[in-house]
């Protein structure tokens, strides 16, 4: 299984300068098969990253000797973006519906700079990372936390200036004795995740000091001239602020995926709203919605990890209407019922009944794949068979192949940064 841990880095100015070089070329060379792909096509041919590649090796020494002056990889990551990025477009346009835009230019500006290094040409040992074609190793802040072969290392620069070596492993997962069998995931914006066992993560808001200090260097940037050297000063420590929001927010979903794939072998969740996800892009999410898809991000390899199972339950899968307890559907149930009671007598809390249910609905359904059902019953398992009747007409928008590959381009954008 592949894992990858991101380590911060602590380079001499020279290696910078060495990093950002690198980052430059990769930067280069996409826009420079981007540029020629546009030509090509235009004059009826069929350009490919893999020609057009060729067609840059065969001129690349008498035209650009500099991009020598660093490992062989930065050219590669250039047409391996490229490659990439077109690929997107190509299954965007073919699945239609959503608004796709074409490939554009990388800036020096607003641009990600970040170069990928296949593992062959690295080499780690304790604190230091060797990299080809440079001749001191590089210093980073922890070991590596991994044990296995190196598949390759991308290294990238975030907002504040610092640099990081993504190093992805090849690694055996370890053996994993979970304590409990199964559980239900429901997750919500005020209580961010209620387990159908009572357990339960509020959300994290921001600290009260934390937003004064936004607002008062969002104001201070405004009130700075654009491009100055004190914009510029505000900006880098807006930029800060906003890392250590979003590191404190990434920790705390780390610990709560991390406990529950720890502890839960299957795991059911709800299946989150991928039409919506299409039409917005990651970043223009909410924080809550965001919470959610990093949840299922971590959870999903999380599980995978420790041997136990996710199971996505249908998002029209009435969770909170049903009553965990006789099964009956209350469809007058009101989005401000916090707490109701069924015809069976039965008082329930709305995060936890429908925690329960999709807990139920995902014990059912990898019964009813597998046959397993009454395996899992002769486990002691509550299997209640919940048939909830769903209206067909509701469920269209996507088909399961476009969610999966958008899945995937989504996963290797959030690892990618
Ligand atoms: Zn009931």
């Amino acid at each position: 299984m592949e894992r990858a841990h991101k380590i911060r880095l602590n380079p001499t100015p020279f290696q910078e300068q060495w990093l950002l070089k690198a980052c430059g070329i990769a930067r280069f060379t996409y826009n420079w098969g981007l540029e020629q792909w546009q030509k090509q096509y235009k004059a009826g041919q069929k350009p490919s990253a893999y020609a057009l590649k060729k067609q840059f090796n065969a001129i690349r020494r008498r035209k650009f000797p500099w991009t020598y002056e660093v490992t062989k990889c930065a050219v590669d990551t250039g047409f391996r973006n490229l490659d990439a990025a077109f690929k997107n477009f190509f299954r965007r346009v073919k699945n239609g519906k959503e608004k796709v835009s074409y490939p554009k230019f990388k800036s020096r500006k607003h641009s990600r700079q970040s170069f990928r290094m296949d593992g062959a040409r690295v080499k780690l040992d304790g604190h230091w990372i060797k990299l080809q074609k440079l001749d001191e190793p590089i210093n980073m802040t922890e070991e590596l936390r991994l044990k296995g072969k190196i598949k390759s290392v991308v290294f990238s620069r975030d907002a504040v200036g610092d640099w990081y070596a993504a190093v992805l492993i090849e690694a055996e997962p370890p053996k994993h004795k979970h304590l409990q069998e199964s559980v239900g995931l429901d997750l919500g914006v005020k209580t961010l995740v209620v387990l159908s066992d009572g357990v339960r993560f509020e959300s994290q808001e921001p600290l009260r000091r934390e937003q004064r200090k936004l607002r008062r260097l969002n104001k201070e940037l405004s009130r700075r001239q654009q491009g100055s050297n004190r914009w510029q000063r505000t900006k880098l420590k807006l930029a800060k602020l906003h890392r250590k929001i979003k590191n404190r927010r990434l920790d705390y979903l780390h610990k709560i995926t991390t406990y529950i794939a720890k502890t839960y072998r299957i795991i059911g969740m709800e299946d989150l709203n991928v039409c919506g996800m299409l039409k917005n892009h990651y970043l223009a999410l909410s924080i809550s919605d965001a919470s959610f898809y990093e949840i299922r991000r971590q959870l999903k390899y999380k599980t995978e990890w420790c041997g136990g199972l996710l199971v996505e339950i249908d998002r029209f899968f009435p969770s909170s209407k049903i009553c965990h307890v006789c099964g009956t559907i209350n469809d007058g149930l009101l989005l401000s019922d916090r707490l109701w009671q069924c015809d069976c007598g039965a008082v329930l809390e709305r995060d936890l009944n429908a925690a329960k249910n999709i807990k139920y609905e995902a014990l059912r359904m990898i019964g009813r794949r597998s046959g397993f059902t009454e395996t899992l019953n002769g486990r002691g398992e509550d299997v209640r068979p919940i048939w909830a009747i769903l209206d067909e007409a509701s469920k269209v928008a996507f088909s399961a192949s476009q969610a999966v590959s958008f899945w995937h381009s989504l996963v290797n954008q959030v690892i990618g940064q």
